[in-house]
């Protein structure tokens, strides 16, 4: 029994670390639904819509992975789902805390509920979606830490913003 996996997040942009643990675990679980978390509090620099595009785009690829959009508690979309896995990859030492607090406070909340963590490949452990948006506001390169798709949306983002 390998069943359906939920791998939640803000995706803001999607990058090459997020792509390599979907594919790595579209290996292993029957089925992964990508959920985009739509956080009223953080402010992104990409809409929920633009989020969700980019990664069907760049996940097409891969049969048995699908991407929706969520609010409110990530267990409450898991159960309305059906789904008891959760998917969540751990790059540096300092990813570890902070899954440590939100993988306790969900199974406090709902026991049913299992995290499983997959390591980062060790080319992607440094790259974040923050880190992209950093490098891609000043113009540098980011072809090698983001699909095709999101850098020509980088640049038009920031083309816009500058213009
Ligand atoms: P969140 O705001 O929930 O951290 P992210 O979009 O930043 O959302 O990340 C979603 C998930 O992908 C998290 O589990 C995060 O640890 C993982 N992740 C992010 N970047 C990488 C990477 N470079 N390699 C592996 N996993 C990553």
């Amino acid at each position: 029994m390998t069943g359906i996996a939920l791998y939640p997040g803000s995706f803001d942009p999607v990058t090459l670390g997020h792509l390599d643990i979907l594919k790595r675990a579209s290996n292993v679980f029957d089925e992964i639904i990508v959920a985009v978390l739509h956080n009223g509090e953080k402010k992104p620099l990409f809409t929920l819509e633009e989020r969700v595009t980019l990664l069907k785009e760049t996940t097409q690829d891969l049969p048995n992975v699908t991407v929706e959009s969520f609010g409110g508690l990530m267990i409450d979309f898991a159960r309305k789902r059906g789904v008891n896995a959760v998917l969540r990859g751990l790059r540096a030492v300092s990813d570890f805390e902070y899954e440590l607090k939100i993988t306790s406070i969900n199974k406090k909340l709902a026991e049913e509920i299992e995290t499983f963590f997959m390591m980062s490949n060790s080319n992607y452990s440094f790259l974040s979606s923050s880190i992209v948006k950093e490098v891609a506001k000043y113009n540098a390169q980011v072809s090698d830490l983001v699909p095709e798709p999101v850098e020509r949306a980088l640049k038009a983002k920031f083309q816009k913003s500058e213009g």
